[in-house]
């Protein structure tokens, strides 16, 4: 079974879809990404993200640790921890890698048997609006997270599947019938 990265505008409702295929599949495992981002209220680190200092991620990339990183939003750095994902494929966990669009096209690169969905809002407007309702971010940073957006949205044909989130229920149904599929 190959890994499934997951990418997709912000404010897309990929939180929302990886739960839902948590919740559907036992055997689905998320990798869980490192991060210099401080938590949202709620988030726990180990859970939702390692928090990490700008120091220990220079290390966690020195030692050939992470799969990938990129630095999102022009802001912070994400990566994903090597060792954690090699072994849940060793243990035949099916694999998702919630990535932004350069970690995907790293991951293209180094590890080609991953299948890679996109996630696309079904307009643009959508994404606005769905960004503006959930309010965790000010409108200078909601500026930034759209124009990413706009970069992202125009990749999606780079993807193995583009998946439209109409509705979380279908859309996590399709992304189900994908792996399925491609076992
Ligand atoms: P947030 O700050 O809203 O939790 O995440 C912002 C963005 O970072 C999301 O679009 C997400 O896809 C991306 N991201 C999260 N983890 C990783 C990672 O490990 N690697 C990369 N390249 N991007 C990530």
């Amino acid at each position: 079974m190959p890994a499934f990265v997951i990418c997709g505008p912000t404010a897309v409702g990929k939180g929302t879809i990886v739960r839902e295929l948590l919740a559907a599949q036992p055997n689905m495992w998320l990798s869980v990404s490192a991060t210099t981002r401080t938590p949202r209220e709620g988030e726990r680190d180990g859970t939702d993200y390692y928090f990490v200092s700008p120091q220990r991620f220079d290390e966690l990339i020195a030692d050939g640790d992470m799969l990938e990183w990129a630095t999102v939003h022009g802001v912070h750095r994400y990566g994903t921890p090597r060792t954690a994902v090699d072994e849940a494929m060793a243990k035949g966990k099916i694999v998702i890698l919630e990535v932004d669009l350069d970690g995907a096209r790293q991951i293209r690169a180094s590890m080609p048997s991953a299948h890679q969905i996109f996630i696309s809002p079904p307009t643009f407007e959508d994404l606005e609006t769905r960004l503006e309702t959930r309010g965790t971010e000010g409108p200078s940073e909601r500026a930034r997270r759209l124009e990413t957006a706009r970069v992202e949205m125009a990749a999606k044909d780079e993807f193995d599947s583009i998946v439209i989130n109409d509705d979380v229920a279908r859309a996590t149904g399709e992304i189900l019938s994908i792996m399925t599929q491609i076992k």
